[in-house]
């Protein structure tokens, strides 16, 4: 038996813009607290990386990573599909992913 593929960002076409914003929001979110994990702290940044994804959805049919570069060869950049194939790593050795999205969860004693 195969294992099935990681899920990634859903990007339904037949949500408007916002909605789908809210729809990634929401899914990262629950992503982040299925695997004890926490979204950026900075709102801000939070805010440009979840449009950027919605950019990619409505552009692509995809949820590019908004801080990689797309090789334009749709298998090859399934690896860059949010959750990209990296980030667990990224979490782990540096805390968060490349794209600042997923933060690993604070340390007890830290503010977060
Ligand atoms: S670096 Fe972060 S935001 Fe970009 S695809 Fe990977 S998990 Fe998603």
């Amino acid at each position: 038996m195969t294992e099935e593929a990681a899920p990634h960002v859903p990007c339904d076409p037949n949500l408007g813009p916002q909605e789908m914003e809210e729809a990634i929001r929401r899914w990262v979110g629950e992503y982040a607290a299925r695997h004890g994990w926490r979204l950026n702290p900075d709102q801000k940044v939070l805010d440009v990386v979840i449009r950027g994804l919605t950019r990619n959805c409505r552009k692509f049919g995809k949820p590019y990573c908004p801080c990689r570069l797309r090789s334009g060869d749709p298998e090859k950049d399934r690896e860059i599909e949010c959750p990209c194939i990296f980030h667990r790593n990224e979490i782990g050795s540096d805390g968060h992913c490349h794209c600042n999205l997923f933060f690993s969860a604070p340390q007890a004693g830290e503010q977060g």
